[in-house]
């Protein structure tokens, strides 16, 4: 994935690759004015000095209001600040994993969390799902078969598939996972970014699932990625086991970041800022559904997703998208190619398409390139 990013760098590149946010729609502004302010005043000594490992108490008490509001009721005290989600799993994965430790996660999924749980030694199975997200069926069988003590699973708007898991099917994972003493990982960086239908409940508010699931979320995808700004809710039990892992990581998220966040959130409408995304962001996933058509060989699917950031696509039996990524290189598109997703055998016919990142006349462009890449000329 590095070699790629590096590979598409190429300013004539049109990237569908990276799962990078709009930069022209970060709210430069309002950031800029939320860091001069910690800066100018006599918050400024305070927000360059170390602070408390567990995170900005203004922070955390604002993110815990926000979760509330979306249906998540969460306290401060039940928050940690970490610096990006991907550190939250990093954190997980140190609290909870003995070498060893068998992980089950949906397959395909986030590279990077396997990446984090392999790092510790864990052995990694794979749960099959389909568009209503992970299958509760063949949770259960390898729950019989592994044992695992840990579940990770990106419930909403997945990465990389875009798929989401059904309200029932939350029900049925919380309760599965309470009677065999499973914890649970949510990651959810992408839940505010829905384009259409009805918000679905966080999977840790399902009440089976309360003292059992980690929720992780992100400033990445409604803020700005480059803030590397989180949050970790867990259950108080693990909260000592995880401030111990995030000082022996970093002491504590930058100061002055989680004080400029805390003054951006507490000074801007950010359901008005996460509305404008969305509506953006809608119109790219639109323009994207209606090239690929012509984009790919017959006897394709793709997903069609409520929200987030990708398109998960299936070419038909023949095809290895590893092999086809030079010949879109060739033609300055870039994909990336679903194979890595996969922890064990993987489906070599899978590609993942980000429609975030390109207006919509850079999509049609590269989208027609990515055709002739395909032989669809
Ligand atoms: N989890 C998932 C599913 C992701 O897709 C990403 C980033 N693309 C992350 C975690 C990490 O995000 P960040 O560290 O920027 O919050």
């Amino acid at each position: 994935m590095r070699d790629l990013l590096a590979l598409i760098a190429r300013p004539e590149v049109i990237s569908f690759a990276g799962g990078l946010p709009a930069p022209e729609l970060f709210d430069v502004a309002g950031l800029r004015a939320a860091f001069d302010h910690v800066l100018a005043g006599p918050s400024a000594r305070r927000a360059l000095q170390y602070a408390p490992t567990e995170g900005d108490p203004d922070l955390r008490a604002l993110v815990a209001a926000r979760l509330t509001r979306r249906g998540l009721p969460t306290t401060a005290a039940e928050l940690l600040v970490t610096t990006g989600s991907q550190q939250g799993l990093a954190l997980v994965a140190t609290a909870l994993l003995d070498p060893g430790a068998v992980v089950a996660v949906e397959e395909p999924t986030y590279l990077a969390a396997l990446q984090a749980f392999q790092l510790l030694g864990a052995r990694i199975v794979a749960v099959p799902g389909d568009d209503d997200g992970l299958d509760p069926a063949a949770l259960a069988e390898v729950i019989e078969r592994e044992r695992p003590s840990l579940l990770y699973l990106v419930p909403t708007f997945a990465n990389p598939t875009g798929r989401t898991l059904s309200a029932p099917r939350r029900a049925l994972v919380a309760e599965l996972t309470a009677a065999h003493d499973l914890w649970v990982i949510e990651d959810d960086p992408y839940g505010e970014l829905r384009y259409r239908g009805d918000a679905i409940a966080a999977l840790a508010a399902e009440p089976a699932a309360a003292g059992r699931t980690l929720h992780l979320g992100s400033f990445s995808k409604i803020g700005a990625p480059g803030l590397r700004l989180g949050w970790l809710r867990a259950p108080a039990e693990l909260m000592p086991a995880l401030v111990v892992a995030k000082q022996a990581a970093d002491l504590h998220t930058s100061t002055i970041d989680q004080a400029a966040a805390a003054r951006w959130l507490a000074t801007t409408d950010l359901d008005a800022h996460v509305h404008a995304l969305c509506d953006a962001y809608r119109v790219r996933r639109d323009t994207m559904l209606a090239a690929l058509p012509a984009a790919l060989p017959a006897g394709s699917t793709w997903s069609d997703p409520d929200g987030g950031m990708f398109v998960w696509v299936r070419l038909p039996a023949g095809f290895d998208t590893e092999r086809l990524l030079p010949q879109a290189l060739a033609r300055d598109v870039a994909f990336v190619p679903g194979a890595p997703f996969f922890p064990a055998e993987p489906d070599r016919r899978t590609l993942r398409l980000s429609f975030t990142t390109q207006p919509p006349d850079r999509i049609d462009a590269g989208l027609a390139r990515l055709g002739a890449a395909f032989g669809q000329a």
